[in-house]
């Protein structure tokens, strides 16, 4: 996918060829093409700018704003209410006459209706000048520069540029703008692509690398953003029009078809400053030498990253604290240059440093092997690499489970480190028992663990929260302050051999089954070998055809020499292509697949400094099984470039041993990392580059996407702030999220290391629950966590058709209540927890874990609610669709879904007959029918729902869920998927948001404190109704429980509606579905105002009119007693859920004109359940009434 940039550079070249004239846009023309851009790039505001804009001001209580350049609206209005309620002062600069015609008439400020404007709170008129902001300084025709004379009173809290910062000149902007700002104000810069910020320290950098800008493909749109792209219009000397549709042609060339629409990259940067930003590095560099400017940086992204404000390199630990002081003082980020592998390692305009000068390793050799079989330590300084610590412990005769490339540098230790020798010692970060760092809470220079005396920096202190420190360094090492050295157990040295083999696997995916089985014997053979050996295998093309190129490493248990004994593998693929010999730890690096076997035609392999790449790593166990072999077999069929690959490194043995909770590295239950590897050649041109590592990071988190609901957990090491990162960090660290975010807020107070593997802090918790929340249920063996899985990969894999991302993962709420009984009671929680496998011993164990639930429960009411949460938050900010699986509390989505109102939550009930369940739990009895064996009806019960006590309750009959899915059929992927594609999808469809997007938010009305969503105001836009009654419509036809299609002729006899909002979407209804249904209308108001025979009850007041200054006393509700024949199916449709007072009232009056509430269905356009209408409707035993919502909205 071609960038925003290469669409301009081509289209400017085109005119430069053809020798055309060209003239600057007209203010109109300019204004039209604006908001075609706009539109297009809206996706990136939703995601990027305005959260990232409310997070800067959520800290803030009064606001003065200056926004330079805001277009005809200011993306202020697009903040959450709460947020625009803090501006109080607003001025803009917007040279464009229409615009600025246009951002007056939007602020519409009127001191009689402040609350008709989108920026409410406003003290003063806001100020809007058509003057242009120019720098201080601008450059004269010879380039000097030379002092401008334009001057803007008063200073400002924020000054704002979004993608408005033109010209050559940004240095100078930015420096102009410092000028402005009030003492702790804040300059906020949004560009579209990278920002040389010449040396100015910036306060926190983001960036989004996944926006794009999606722009209709018809003719005359086309031209418009071609020349707003362009930045002119054309004047051709024979005023053909030939150049129009050359232009269009290259969009259409450049752009990647979706739908009707031309797709173009357009990455964004966030940068802010504060007052400090020019002054502080001076300071700084007169105390902390500086790096070497041609410093190599190994990360590409790095590298491109650029611009670093400067890196420093410190020789001495108190030049490590002057930086952290400095920081501390002057309020700005840092980051730490290790082996650079990363590209987190440089940051624009953030001041790195690079450890390299700590580059010292020393051996210091125990007395006698203490448990763990260590027999000294090595204690390493920050800036070696790992190839150095294995010569310099191998010739000490000890070594240290590193990583397996020699160059790579603290990143690995601190974040984990997976080797060839993780089977027998562990992790890399393991075996560290002892570091030295410095506090960036404090500048103080800390140790904890065991650190040699002798190499502790003078004046270091232990840790006051040592323990703390240590467990997060073990794993999550990046985060809590800047590491100067570890101390690692060392072992006794040992030799290696390896034996490779290429296995070419058949490129045909016909054959299925083929490729499944070579993947399904190297997962079988590797899982049987001892702890001293270990298997890599990397599935690659070679040679016009996809390889299993498979590395086994074995180092001997003795040194006894003689005859190799031949191992499993050779049985079964014969003679390995290379046999490596006896070598040592050193050796051991080259004798890597990856160095040489691998691609022919790349000398020196990928190490040979032709390619760079891009990599993930997903943690995945039973790689064998068909669904995770497609997966990986199909990323390789689709790879961008001959060079990507797979690693699968494998794990068990000593990393398993370890407790998940016993260091922050939590993803313990894995037997292979999957490193997916996006390569690509260098040295092809700028441009050529660029793309191909566009298309390499795309393929990358491509496949991660469809692995993460298989895989149990993510590698976090070279995991950023990168959004497209999210995911992935969610899954890092496995239980320990919860406690390592604890810790960085203590830690790491100032967000300083803000740019290493993002965790999850207190603070970000309550901002973005995930947008959709399924609750799969169902009965033991209908396939719950398989349906739930399969799901998530079908929404994974949905993104182009939806024009946006979706991230989606599955959480078995019951893992949490399976790890403490098994703490209680000694069950092995291995076995309990595994997904699919060891079905015998959880049946066996399943009447004991209900026991143990129900009494946990009746010990502690509010557990199932703070379960639910806790599942909830563990996704929060990085999920777009959570499915959790083990939940059977009654009716959860009514139980639940206050607690999430920012989400929808719905129910998906998975079925399937007894004999198929049966079958699927391993018992195999002689019944097929559906019941009547004593012992399977006990089994039964034990999954039917749960009360509030805990205590079972049969009410699978009781409520519809919103879905049901018949799993009977088992290994019906597709069907499965068409689910995911069908139903769940639909929630993300655009349409939905542009609905949501027409209910206004109107603060403090109808009293201060209630944010009104009008609603019906949907009625009053254009198309509003009928784009409402077509996704009505749409909603209705898609499989809603109870709800008859309408092309069935099979649909509800009667659309009730309760006046004024029932009457306006169910009359439209009634009209849209064309199938001649009767309304019957329900009136609100004293009884009397129908003609007789009527039926009527009373209404208690709605959430609405009880906020009204009248109060809002009851009313009684009343219909022509005749309009619904007794026993007839109703749909009751209306305009909001909130207390469900209406919807009750409504459905007593329905059954005193003789319809039950089963025979009921609702539909209503938008639910707020903050206000837990449906549990409403549940207590006053209407839950057997289907309620579907199109919108939902959190607040009050
Ligand atoms: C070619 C290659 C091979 C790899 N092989 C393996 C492998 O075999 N096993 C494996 O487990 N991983 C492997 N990795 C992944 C590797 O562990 C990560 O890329 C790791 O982050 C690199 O660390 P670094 O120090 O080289 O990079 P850097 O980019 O310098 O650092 C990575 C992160 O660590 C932080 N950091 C560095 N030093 C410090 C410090 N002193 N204090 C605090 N924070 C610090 C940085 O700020 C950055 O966030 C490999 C990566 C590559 C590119």
């Amino acid at each position: 996918m071609a960038t925003l940039h290469d669409l301009k550079e081509s289209l400017r070249n085109m005119v430069r060829m053809a020798d055309f004239s060209t003239q600057p846009l007209s203010d109109a023309e300019y204004s039209a093409s604006f908001d075609i851009l706009l539109a297009a790039e809206w996706s990136t505001y939703q995601e990027f700018i305005v959260p990232r804009l409310s997070e800067l001001i959520a800290s803030r209580a009064k606001i003065s704003v200056l926004e330079i350049g805001p277009g005809p609206k200011s993306v202020l209005g697009h903040l959450p209410a709460q947020q625009r309620r803090k501006i109080v002062k607003y001025d803009a600069l917007e040279p464009n006459m229409l615009f600025n015609v246009r951002l007056e008439k939007w602020l519409r400020y009127l001191p009689s209706h402040p609350s008709e404007s989108p920026l409410q709170c406003l003290q003063s008129p806001p100020g809007i000048s058509r003057l242009p902001f120019v720098a201080q300084y601008v450059l004269d025709d010879s380039d000097n520069e030379k002092a401008s004379d334009y001057e803007v009173e008063g200073k400002y809290d924020v000054v704002l540029f979004c993608h408005s910062m033109y010209g050559s000149s940004k240095f100078y902007f930015i420096e102009r703008a410092l000028g402005m700002l009030a003492p702790a104000g804040m300059l906020v810069v949004f560009h579209r692509s990278p920002l040389d910020t010449g040396g100015l320290v910036c306060q926190q950098t983001a960036s989004f690398p996944a926006g794009v800008v999606r722009v209709p493909d018809d003719d005359e749109t086309l031209d418009a953003f071609a020349s707003f792209i362009a930045g002119y219009n054309i004047v051709p000397r024979d005023m053909d029009a030939s150049i129009d549709l050359d232009w269009r042609e290259m969009c259409r060339g450049l752009g990647r078809r979706e739908g009707n629409h031309l797709v173009f990259s357009s990455p964004n940067i966030m940068m802010t400053f504060n007052q400090h930003a020019k002054t502080a590095l001076p300071e700084l560099v007169a105390q902390v030498p500086t790096a070497d400017v041609s410093m190599v940086i190994k990360n590409r992204e790095a590298r491109l990253h650029g611009h670093p404000a400067a890196i420093m390199r410190p020789t001495e630990v108190q030049h490590v604290q002057q930086c952290v002081r400095w920081a501390m003082k002057n309020k700005v980020g840092l980051t730490v240059v290790g082996g650079s592998h990363s590209g987190n390692c440089l940051v624009p305009g953030v001041v790195a440093i690079t450890m390299s000068a700590f580059d010292k390793v020393h051996v210091v050799m125990g007395k006698s092997p203490g448990e763990t079989g260590a027999v000294g330590l090595v204690v390493a300084e920050a800036g070696v690499r790992t190839g150095h610590i294995v010569r310099k412990a191998e010739q000490a005769g000890v070594t240290v489970p590193l990583g397996a490339r020699p160059s790579v540098g603290a990143g690995l230790w601190l974040q984990g480190g997976i080797g060839h020798l993780a089977r027998s010692h562990g992790l890399a970060s393991d075996s560290i028992v002892g570091a030295v760092m410095v506090g960036v809470d404090s500048a103080q220079a800390l140790f904890v663990g065991r650190v040699p005396p002798q190499h502790l920096p003078a004046g270091a202190v232990r840790a006051e929260n040592e323990a703390d420190l240590l467990w997060a360094i073990k794993g999550a090492g990046t985060n809590f302050g800047i590491v100067i050295s570890v101390a690692f157990e060392a072992y006794k040295a040992r030799s290696y051999s390896t034996l490779n083999w290429v296995l070419p696997v058949s490129s045909n995916a016909i054959n299925l089954d083929e490729r499944r089985s070579l993947i399904r014997k190297f997962d079988e053979l590797a899982g049987h070998l001892p702890r001293n050996c270990s298997a890599d295998a990397y599935l690659y093309w070679n040679d016009g055809g996809l390889r299993l190129g498979v590395a086994m490493f074995e180092s001997p248990a003795s040194s006894k020499t003689g005859p190799r004994a031949k191992t499993a593998f050779e049985t079964v693929w014969g003679t390995p292509s290379a046999h490596s010999g006896v070598m040592d730890g050193l050796d051991l690096f080259d004798a890597e697949m990856y160095v040489s076997r691998m691609h022919d035609g790349l000398e020196g392999g990928h190490g040979g400094g032709k390619t760079s790449s891009f990599k993930r790593c997903v943690l995945l166990k039973g790689i064998g099984a068909a669904d995770v072999a497609d997966i990986l077999m199909a990323a390789i069929d689709n790879r961008p470039s001959p060079h990507c690959y797979l690693h699968l490194l494998q794990g068990g043995g000593a990393v398993h041993d370890i407790p998940p909770e016993a260091t922050a590295f939590g993803c313990r239950d894995w037997d292979f990392a999957c490193v997916i590897t996006g390569v690509w050649l260098r040295d092809r041109g700028e441009d050529e580059e660029a793309k191909s590592a566009r298309a390499a990071e795309q393929w990358v988190y491509d496949v991660v996407r469809q692995l993460l609901p298989l895989s149990c957990g993510v590698y976090g090491a070279d995991l950023g702030p990168d959004p497209r990162d999210a995911a992935l960090a969610a899954q890092a660290f496995g239980p320990n999220r919860p406690r390592l975010g604890r810790l960085k807020q203590s830690s790491d107070p100032y967000n300083m290391l803000a740019y290493a593997c993002p965790l999850l802090t207190t603070k970000e918790e309550p901002s973005k629950t995930p947008e959709l929340i399924v609750l799969v249920t169902g009965e033991s063996g209908a396939g719950k966590d398989y349906c739930a899985s399969t799901w998530a990969i079908a929404l994974n894999a949905a993104r182009r058709d939806l024009c946006r991302t979706v991230n989606a993962c599955v959480v078995s709420i019951s893992d949490v209540i399976k790890r403490e009984y098994a703490a209680a009671t000694g069950a092995d929680v291995n076995r309990l927890l595994r997904y699919g496998e060891d079905r015998a011993y959880k049946e066996q164990h399943r009447p004991a874990l209900t026991s143990y639930f129900q009494h946990q429960v009746r010990q502690a009411p509010q557990l199932p609610e703070e379960h639910f949460l806790n599942v909830v938050r563990g996704a929060a900010g990085r999920v777009d669709v959570l499915l959790i699986t083990g939940m059977r509390d009654a009716a959860p989505v009514a139980a639940f879904s206050h607690l999430v109102p920012d989400s929808r939550l719905i129910e998906v009930r998975v079925t399937a007959s007894g004999k198929t369940r049966r079958v699927r739990r391993g018992m195999h009895d002689n019944h097929d029918g559906d019941g009547g064996h004593v012992g399977e009806v006990k089994e039964e019960n034990r999954d039917k729902a749960k009360g509030k006590d805990g205590k079972l309750v049969d009410d699978s009959t009781d409520y519809p869920p919103d879905f049901s899915f018949d799993n009977d059929t088992t290994g019906d992927d597709k069907k499965v998927k068409e689910f995911a594609e069908t139903h769940l999808l639909n929630f993300f469809h655009s349409d939905l948001q542009r609905l949501a997007s027409m209910v206004r938010p109107f603060s403090d009305f109808p009293r201060p404190g209630i944010e009104f969503r009008h609603v019906l105001d949907i009625a009053q836009q254009p198309g509003g109704l009928k784009l409402c009654m077509s996704l009505l419509r749409r909603h209705l036809s898609t499989g809603w429980p109870k709800m008859p299609t309408p092309l069935s002729g099979d649909w509800p006899k009667v659309i009730a509606c309760c006046e004024t909002g029932g009457f306006v979407f169910g009359s439209a209804l009634a009209l849209f579905i064309e199938l001649q249904r009767p309304l019957a209308l329900i009136r609100k108001g004293a009884a009397g105002k129908l003609p007789p025979p009527t039926v009527s009850v009373d209404k208690s007041p709605s959430h609405i009119s009880s906020a009204t200054c009248s109060g809002g006393a009851g009313e009684r509700i009343e219909m022509g007693r005749d309009v619904i024949p007794r026993g007839a199916s109703v749909l009751v449709v209306d305009d909001v859920l909130a207390t469900g007072q209406t919807l009750c009232a409504v459905l007593q009056l329905l059954g005193k004109a003789g319809v039950d509430a089963e025979n009921v269905s609702v539909m209503v356009v938008a639910e707020f359940p903050v206000h837990r209408g449906r549990e409403l409707l549940r207590q006053n035993g209407f839950g057997k009434a289907s309620v579907q919502s199109l919108l939902v909205f959190g607040g009050l």
